[in-house]
């Protein structure tokens, strides 16, 4: 099999484009038109493969969705305007009334305030402590129908069981979402740990240039659909393992229209041909920072899976190719967050993640505000965390900023 970039920056020749042109185009159009109607018919029922409408296919949008069911080597891929459209659309389109799922508790903000919005509309939720396998067992009930985890959660770097509970999802027949946005398909495959479905955002890492957003829902072909009693009658048709992801694009995608642009695609697709180079010197990075921090004398804790005394680093090891471009660190006490990061010249205050620029953000005061202290608490979020996306920026300089921070905090 082909290597990872190898296989990335060729997807797009793997079908003829027009004018032998190397990157698939910027397809701008809403619909398709065709010579004869039976064509046109055709497409709609589904006999031949043709496009029919923007909000649901694009061919500059394919494109894309083929990129990333090869990174993540799976059967097939929908793309969404967000993550949180496609969060938002896979359990629109897979969950009903009275069904009930299971999540881990360490969650990105915005998912768990989606997940309390689906708990107003009748599908229950219950958070649980998903660094265990136990945990997520003792919630499942007659009606559960779907785990969903994320692989390293932000900001505090817990590590899901995600093997344990890919074994477990099996012997239940429960679909597992995996969000792998935090590690993204080049340091973690969650095929490997029998995910039903891959949820990512392509705003963070796979775009990696902080210009578009973007999201996905990847099948993996491991779940057979055909004991899932919420598809419906139309989409039971060719192989059950794909009956999943066709109800999402077909039902999801063309009721809740949480489609992504073709130019959006386009910035996505040129990002993710890049994703390899980048992670391996962002990963390297954050090791190195994490280090530095870890032994300052100013600092009082780091959270990062790649130290050894993160209580998840064997199974980040055995599980992810790196340990992640991101971590946490509280300064000590005597040393004022905000001043602190005024001071760092190089590194932006900023909330985004998986930028080719370090960003920092102190997260109780901003992206988990709202949900307030007491939540926060239970998150082990303290009121002095910073959050560290590392980017593509030479080590030296990064390392150099943080010093130079601790330094003018002296004088
Ligand atoms: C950012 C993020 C999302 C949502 O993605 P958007 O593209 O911002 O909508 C979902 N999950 C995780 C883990 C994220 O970091």
């Amino acid at each position: 099999m082909r290597g990872f970039t190898t296989s990335v920056v060729h997807s797009d020749r793997s079908s003829p484009i027009e004018h032998g042109s190397l990157q698939k185009p910027i397809h701008a159009t809403v619909a398709y038109g065709y010579d004869d109607v039976q064509d046109l018919a055709d497409v709609f029922q589904g006999k031949s493969s043709g496009y029919s409408y923007g909000r649901q296919v694009n061919p500059t949008v394919s494109a894309l969705e083929d990129k990333i069911t090869r990174m993540e080597n799976g059967v097939a891929t929908v793309c969404f305007g967000t993550g949180m459209g496609a969060i938002g659309t896979l359990l629109f389109a897979l969950l009903r009334r009275g069904d009930h799922f299971v999540s881990s508790s360490f969650l990105f903000g915005n998912t768990n305030s989606l997940f309390q919005s689906f708990a107003a509309h009748g599908v229950e939720v219950t958070f649980v402590d998903a660094t265990q396998t136990d945990a997520v067992a003792e919630a499942i009930r007659p009606e559960t129908k779907l785990v969903f985890v994320e692989t390293i959660a932000n900001p505090v770097t817990q590590v899901s069981d995600l093997a344990g509970i890919g074994a477990l999802c099996r012997e239940h027949a429960l679909v597992y979402v995996v969000d792998n946005t935090m590690t993204s398909p080049y340091l973690f495959q969650p095929r490997t740990v029998d995910a039903s479905l891959i949820v990512t955002s392509l705003t963070k890492y796979v775009g990696g240039h902080g210009n578009a957003l973007g999201g996905s829902i990847t099948e993996t072909g491991r779940f057979d659909w055909s004991a899932f009693d919420n598809i419906y009658d139309t989409y039971r048709k060719g192989e059950p393992a794909k009956w999943g992801i066709t109800q999402i694009r077909k039902k999801g995608l063309r009721d809740f229209g949480a489609a992504i642009g073709a130019e959006a695609a386009h910035h996505l697709g040129v990002g993710a041909e890049t994703l390899a180079l980048r992670m391996e010197r962002q990963c390297a990075s954050a090791a190195a920072l994490a280090d530095y921090l870890a032994g300052h004398p100013r600092v009082a804790k780091v959270f990062y899976p790649g130290l050894p005394t993160h209580p998840e680093h064997d199974r980040a090891k055995a599980l992810f190719r790196r340990p992640g471009a991101l971590f946490s660190f509280e300064l000590a006490d005597g040393i004022e967050p905000f001043p602190y990061l005024n001071r760092l010249k190089i590194v932006v205050k900023s909330s985004n993640l998986g930028d080719n620029r370090t960003l920092a953000i102190p997260v109780a005061h901003t992206i988990y505000h709202e949900m307030g202290p007491e939540r926060r608490a239970s998150m082990g979020i303290a009121d002095s965390l910073i959050r560290i996306s590392v980017g593509i920026e030479e080590t030296e300089d990064l390392i150099e900023d943080f010093r130079r921070a601790f330094e003018e905090a002296e004088t």
